[in-house]
């Protein structure tokens, strides 16, 4: 079973209405590949994303950048899925390294939140990756399987998960990782789902990478066999997100 290109552009807390509406007029005007070549998604601020939905071309969807775990009611700050379900919003990041790290976001509560985003309807796009720390200590493997296993256990259906590898040492540091860098790690999450999960959730699994992706060096992580694609954040803010759309090519 193929699988479709995946591009996302992660805006963070960035922006402001003026700011937004100059980025949705870019990406509005580029020429990119037709939606069965590359699903575009691009994921705003929360309190952006009404208008967002509603000045985006219509080939490109949203994303929220997180949800709460479990139903909504007495969490003061908190937006639930059912929210975003009532918008309309289609897909959102969960686990991404800023919440786990600075947030200490764990990986139990991350599969417990991805769990529920998708019981409630949403497609997902979660986050696993290694520090630098433990990369040089040699247990990128064992992290990323043990993020993914704390989310593979929760949930049996994986139709609507993108899985998105995001080395933390390469996320807004410039340092990307190296194409082969990162399709031995795609090689072997997918590896593992075939393990763990099954050869078809193997299959049909988008893995996609993030960690400083830009037009400069997408086009050769794209070709990599595992790599389906990219979540991107600084350069998603830039008229050269069109250019990483188009590596989908
Ligand atoms: C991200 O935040 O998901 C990310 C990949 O950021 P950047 O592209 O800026 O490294």
């Amino acid at each position: 079973m193929g699988r479709k290109f995946f591009v996302g552009g992660n805006w963070k807390c960035n922006g402001t209405t003026e700011e937004v509406n100059k980025i949705v007029s870019t990406l509005n005007a580029g020429e990119v590949p037709s939606q069965d070549v590359v699903e575009v998604v691009v994921s705003p601020p929360f309190v952006f994303l009404p208008l967002v939905k509603t000045s985006l071309r219509p080939d490109f969807h949203v994303a929220a950048q997180n949800c709460w775990v479990k139903k909504g009611g007495a969490f003061t700050g908190e937006v639930s899925a059912e929210m975003l379900v009532n918008l309309s919003i289609p897909w959102v990041i969960i686990g991404h390294s800023e919440r786990r790290l600075i947030l200490k976001e764990s990986n139990e509560f991350v599969g417990d939140k991805v769990a529920y985003a998708l019981a409630q309807g949403l497609k997902v796009i979660a986050c696993i990756g290694e520090t630098l720390e433990q990369r040089e200590a040699g247990s990128t493997m064992a992290v990323v399987a043990e993020q993914t296993k704390a989310i593979a256990a929760k949930i049996s259906n994986w139709t609507d998960v993108v899985l998105a590898y995001e080395p933390v040492w390469a996320i807004g540091t410039g340092k990307v990782a190296t194409p082969a860098q990162a399709q031995e790690v795609h090689f072997e999450l997918r590896k593992w789902l075939q393990e763990n999960v099954s050869p078809e959730v193997a299959a049909s699994t988008r893995i996609i990478y993030g960690g400083s992706v830009t037009a400069a060096n997408c086009k050769e992580l794209a070709v990599q066999p595992d790599v389906d694609g990219f979540l991107v954040g600084g350069a998603s803010l830039k008229p050269e997100f069109i250019d990483i759309i188009k590596s989908a090519e």
